[in-house]
């Protein structure tokens, strides 16, 4: 019989050390600042999610995006300040507002525009999430969710955006076990949160500064913690505010495809979706009550896309 202690130690590996993973900047349009974070040279994915853009802080909402489509994920709309208006090839016509999530889940296929609502500051992370292969030709959805679960501990305000902790469950219908989580102390603040151990997680400032497990982090890098971590100690040390984004998840046996608007498997797969988008299928249906144009997929020609 070994001891517990030492059960413990067999079946933990070490966690391997943080590393930065550097943002890149992105042209959306606009001229709002717009940070690419995942997928990166160094970093395809953390769980399924599998890309991060942090758009703003901008004093003017110019974040509107013409009709595109997509395959094989859910776009995870997080908005921090300002409004955009969602509509797309289903019919969905919703403004998403601070403190809310608009969650489309392309599935097989559908089409959508972003549109900036009124002219004020833009604050927002867009994500998207690769579906299981279980999901990838469902039915396209969308989902808006108003009411996430919130707590205050250890000076820091919680939003539980996606997955679970500490006993509560976000609403937001995710696929895969993911975390997604928004912390904000007005102050200093410090709180000691649980992980699994199986799953990898990364930290993003949104604004401010903070220090992850000891490591101090601002804006512009993402802090990747990988897997094997039982806590998360997060700390704001100064008078100054401070806002981040934790995200989390089970590592995915394989880094799904990325090209353009499209989640994939196979190079054909993303080339038929192409065509399709080109050719006006049906697949994409269109976007009703909107004045903006339609995107225009990049040059696929000789495209071969490699894990
Ligand atoms: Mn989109």
């Amino acid at each position: 019989m070994l001891s517990e202690d030492k059960a413990d130690k067999i079946s933990t590996t070490s966690p391997a050390a943080p590393q930065r993973i550097p943002a890149r900047m992105a042209e959306i349009g606009g001229g709002v600042p717009v940070r690419r974070v995942l997928p990166s040279r160094g970093l395809r994915t953390i769980g399924a999610w599998c890309f991060l853009d942090h758009a703003g802080p901008a004093p003017r909402n110019l974040l509107s995006v013409g009709q595109h489509p997509h395959i094989g994920l859910q776009t995870f709309t997080w908005m921090i300040e300002g409004e955009i208006m969602h509509r797309d090839s289903l019919g969905s016509e919703q403004v998403v507002r601070p403190g809310e999530i608009n969650l489309m889940t392309a599935g097989r296929g559908i089409s959508h525009v972003e549109e900036a609502h009124g002219d004020g500051p833009v604050h927002t992370v867009q994500l998207w999430i690769a579906l299981p292969e279980s999901q990838r030709q469902a039915a396209p959805r969308f989902e808006h969710y108003a009411g996430l679960p919130r707590w205050e501990q250890g000076g820091w305000q919680h939003v539980l955006l996606a997955g679970e902790l500490a006993g509560r469950h976000s609403p937001v219908e995710v696929h895969s076990p993911l975390l997604g989580l928004d912390l904000r102390a007005e102050g200093p603040a410090k709180v000691d949160l649980a992980l699994d151990p199986a799953h990898e997680y990364g930290v993003l400032v949104l604004t401010g500064s903070a220090e992850i497990q000891g490591e101090a982090l601002a804006p512009g890098e993402l802090l990747y913690l990988g897997s094997g971590h039982r806590n998360l100690v997060v700390q704001n040390a100064q008078a100054a505010g401070v806002h981040l984004l934790v995200i989390g998840g089970e590592p995915l046996a394989e880094a799904p495809l990325i090209w353009w608007n499209f989640v994939g498997c196979s190079t054909a797969e993303i080339l038929q979706a192409a065509e399709d988008w080109s050719q006006h299928d049906e697949r994409f249906g269109t976007v009703p009550g909107t004045v903006l144009g339609r995107l225009q997929a990049p040059d696929a020609s000789g495209l071969r896309l490699r894990r």
